[in-house]
């Protein structure tokens, strides 16, 4: 599968990155690390005719302590939030994620921006052309049905990073750029829950950086992920879990899911268990069952979704009572 042509713009500075993003706009698509755009493009899921490469920008790159907390560049690599210390020592959770991300390799190229902004995916679309077209395409890409819930006009293909459900249960905010203006937004409300359309960003728009805010640091965390292939392989389910303690009492938990929903899902409800008493199994289950409510998996991956949902129950205990025996 060969890459159709196209221009590759390599801009210095954001201020001509965000430029050419207007100037291209609706043509032009964003290369952080390239680690899903390129296979994407050689599937002729994507054909611009500009890419926009980022790497050449060197202020998104870094981590730094800001008065509003750690912000992290959207062109920071996973191989580097993996390796921080003050991530591992502050947002635990978030490195754990990180860490499963594909291989070593990928997490060398691969970016937190890329992650955040990753497509989501359906075995009906992650396919060749060739493919796709032998079944008649699908809502996501070219055609007007959808294969996994016939008769329904919504695409349900199921975001796939590993890293935002962690982000969710730290709180944490981006902040995007355009030409015209710069926004913050959490990062909670950057999903829209559609398979096929399933970011709030406008075609000028580029997210810049990642702010984990004062307030989310020092919770403990756990992320378990189910894979076809343990070495190097996308989520078919996962769940991050975050729980904050003092003087023995637990003030807060979080858990987020990935890759059972066409986005990165907060389970809610959990207030429930805070308090004095703790954790045991018995409350846990309790957290699992709300989180495999949660879950909605269909038939977009090549694990059932009844398998699916059930995994989510099962690590969500596993990993909350692992968080809180640590
Ligand atoms: C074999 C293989 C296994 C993988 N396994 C996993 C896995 O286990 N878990 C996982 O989460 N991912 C996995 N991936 C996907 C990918 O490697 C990661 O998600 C990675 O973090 C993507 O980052 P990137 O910088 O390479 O993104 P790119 O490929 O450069 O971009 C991804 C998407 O985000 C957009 N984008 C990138 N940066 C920005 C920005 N700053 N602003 C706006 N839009 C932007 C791009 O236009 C594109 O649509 C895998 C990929 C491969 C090839
Ligand atoms: S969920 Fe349906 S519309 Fe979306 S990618 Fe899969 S088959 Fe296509």
């Amino acid at each position: 599968m060969s890459l159709s042509e196209f221009q590759l713009v390599r801009p210095r500075t954001l201020r001509d990155a965000l430029g050419s993003l207007t100037e291209h706009a609706g043509n032009i698509r964003v290369l952080a690390g390239g680690t899903d755009l390129l296979p994407s493009m050689r599937q002729k899921l994507f054909e611009p005719e500009h890419i926009l490469d980022l790497r050449r920008i060197e202020g998104l790159k870094e981590i730094r302590e800001t008065e509003h907390g750690i912000e992290i560049g959207a062109l920071t690599t996973l191989h580097e939030i993996e390796h921080s210390q003050v991530l591992r020592q502050q947002y635990p959770v978030l490195v754990e994620a990180a860490k499963t991300v594909a291989s070593p390799l990928i997490r060398h190229m691969g970016t937190i921006g890329g992650n955040i902004c990753l497509d989501t995916r359906c075995l009906w679309y992650n396919q060749s052309l060739a493919w796709r077209k032998s079944c008649g395409f699908c809502i996501k890409k070219d055609g007007n049905l959808c294969h996994v819930a016939p008769g329904g006009t919504k695409c349900w293909a199921a975001f796939s990073g590993d890293t935002p459900p962690a982000l969710l249960c730290l709180n944490a905010a981006i902040e995007i750029a355009s030409a015209s203006v710069t926004r913050r937004i959490l990062l909670r409300d950057f999903y829209t829950g559609e398979g096929d359309n399933y970011r709030r960003l406008q075609p000028g728009e580029l997210v810049t950086r990642i702010i984990l805010p004062h307030s989310s640091s020092g919770y403990r965390g756990a992320y378990r992920k189910l894979r076809v292939r343990g070495s190097i392989d996308y989520p078919l389910a996962g769940v991050a879990v975050a729980v904050k303690r003092s003087n023995g009492r637990i003030e807060d938990i979080q858990i987020g899911l990935t890759a059972v929903n066409p986005a990165p899902v907060l389970v809610e409800g959990l207030k429930v268990l805070l308090g004095d008493g703790g954790v045991d199994e018995r409350a846990a289950e309790h957290a699992a069952e709300l989180a495999a409510r949660t879950a909605k998996p269909l038939t977009t991956s090549a694990l059932t979704p009844e398998y699916r949902r059930e995994i989510i129950r099962v690590f969500t205990k596993r990993a909350l009572l692992a968080t809180i025996e640590s």
